[in-house]
């Protein structure tokens, strides 16, 4: 007799990877896993900024909300990422206006800089210290990506955001002390966090307003009906709403997301650290930085005086072998006083890359919702997308269903031929980019 066919499922890490942002983490409590059975109005499926946010948004209503993550809070790209905050979305106003037409556009264009906000506001609401800072930096190196910026600086301005100004050549060393760049766009209501602490802070906070947070409790299937029910191997919770958000890593828990997005891995390092004076040096300012390219470099300055740089991606989300040998020439080429500085911490981590390169949310069914797909650009993004999940489910869905209407595809060339698809445009991008056309 044939057995019936089971899903895999990867087991759940028990420890966060070793990154810098795990080093430095604040103290949290050890999480027990889910066992029996449990239930409530709403349980989330993952704890990253998409999953935490949307819970504590409801927790702030007064909801029961049960969180179920595989692993640890924060572990997945929340507790990895860049920790840049960068307003606006992966794609620009003009393409979001062509794509989707101006109703869409412009209702986005409004939201652009609530994730940041809601950000800042529960820093101080919930006194989070996760090394907030002011300031980020788009930088150009070339006239057509000032032009670019220029656009950029101008849309967002119509849209409320003054914060902005742009910087010249004369100016752009005071940001960071390279001769990479022309210019850039200043947005002083951008900024950067340590991500770690900050999705930590926020869990903090869900569980003094009575959330439950059950890590090593991967979910294995979703159980859709008049209350859905979410399992994992030891036990079930059941709810009136699930909000499923394992982005990159929900392996096939609700097989029907697999098509929609890739897993893309993207590399950092950070150095030894330098002390105050050379990172002063580096990047006078403390704000954090992008390059425009498509394939572009990040960098900034931690808390405790490193350089944190990222670059990169590998299509097929495998973590590269060397990551140190990847990024440190770009860091050299970057600030070549740091020759030799050696690297304390090296990791990869994967995001989710849709089609569209713009984040997708939507129901499964009335009562089952996801968020994922940042594409790359999540940390505001994603606790955007919590606010309006939450609202959804509290019965006001007119901005999440903005956001909602917006059209995805399933990646062409199915799981075989979809990574080479992806590398080939993304390789011609870049070398359109390196050829100035
Ligand atoms: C290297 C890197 C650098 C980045 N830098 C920046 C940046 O500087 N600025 C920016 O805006 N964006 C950046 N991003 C993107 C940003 O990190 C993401 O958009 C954001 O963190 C996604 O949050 P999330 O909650 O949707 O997913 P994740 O943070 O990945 O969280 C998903 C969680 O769900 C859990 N999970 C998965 N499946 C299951 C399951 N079946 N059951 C239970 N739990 C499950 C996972 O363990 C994980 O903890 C970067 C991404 C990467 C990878």
């Amino acid at each position: 007799m044939t057995q019936p066919a089971r899903a895999v499922h990867p087991p759940a890490p028990t420890d966060y990877v070793k990154t810098y942002y795990a080093h430095s983490a604040n103290p949290a409590p050890e999480r027990a896993a889910l066992i029996g059975d449990a239930s409530c109005d709403v349980c989330v499926l993952g704890a990253g900024f998409s999953g935490i946010s949307t819970a504590l948004h409801l927790a702030e209503k007064g909801l029961k909300v049960i969180v179920l993550e595989a692993a640890k809070v924060g572990w997945g790209a929340s507790g990895r990422n860049g920790g840049q905050i960068i307003n606006g979305y992966s794609r620009d106003y003009d393409t979001i206006l062509g794509r989707y037409g101006e109703t869409t556009a412009k209702a986005l264009l409004g939201m652009s800089f609530e994730g940041g906000d809601i950000i800042r506001e529960r820093v101080v609401k919930y006194n989070i210290n996760c090394d907030f800072k002011v300031g980020a930096f788009f930088a150009a190196f070339t006239e057509g990506q000032m032009k670019f910026l220029e656009r950029r600086m101008q849309v967002w301005k119509q849209a409320g955001n003054t914060d902005l100004e742009m910087i010249g050549k004369d100016r752009v060393r005071e940001i960071s002390d390279t001769g990479l760049y022309i210019g850039g766009l200043l947005d002083k209501r951008g900024g950067h966090i340590h991500p770690l602490n900050l999705v930590l802070g926020q869990a903090a906070a869900l569980e003094k307003l009575g959330g439950r947070i059950y890590e090593q409790s991967r979910v294995t299937r979703v159980e859709r009906g008049a209350r859905p029910v979410a399992y994992t191997s030891n036990g079930k919770v059941t709810a009136n709403t699930i909000v499923v958000c394992g982005n990159a890593y929900i392996g096939d828990a609700v097989p029907e997301l697999a098509p929609r997005f890739m897993s893309v891995s993207s590399q950092i390092v950070t150095t030894e650290v330098l002390g105050e004076a050379v990172t002063s040096q580096l990047m006078p300012r403390g704000y954090c930085l992008e390059d425009c390219n498509f394939l572009l470099d990040y960098y900034r300055i931690t808390g405790d005086h490193r350089l944190l740089f990222g670059g990169g991606v590998v299509y097929s989300g495998a973590e590269p072998a060397d990551i140190q040998r990847r990024l440190v020439p770009h860091i050299e080429r970057t600030f070549p006083a740091l020759k030799g500085r050696k690297i304390d911490f090296a990791w990869s981590c994967n995001f989710a890359l849709t089609l569209t390169r713009m984040p997708h949310i939507g129901r499964l069914s009335d009562n089952v919702y996801f968020i994922h797909g940042d594409s790359g650009h999540g940390v505001t993004t994603c606790h955007l997308l919590g606010r309006l999940t939450a609202e959804a489910i509290n019965q006001q869905a007119s901005r999440y269903d903005v956001f909602a209407s917006m059209k995805n595809y399933p990646f062409p060339g199915g799981r075989m031929f979809r990574v080479p698809l992806t590398a080939l445009g993304a390789w011609y991008y870049g070398m359109r980019e390196k050829l100035g056309i």
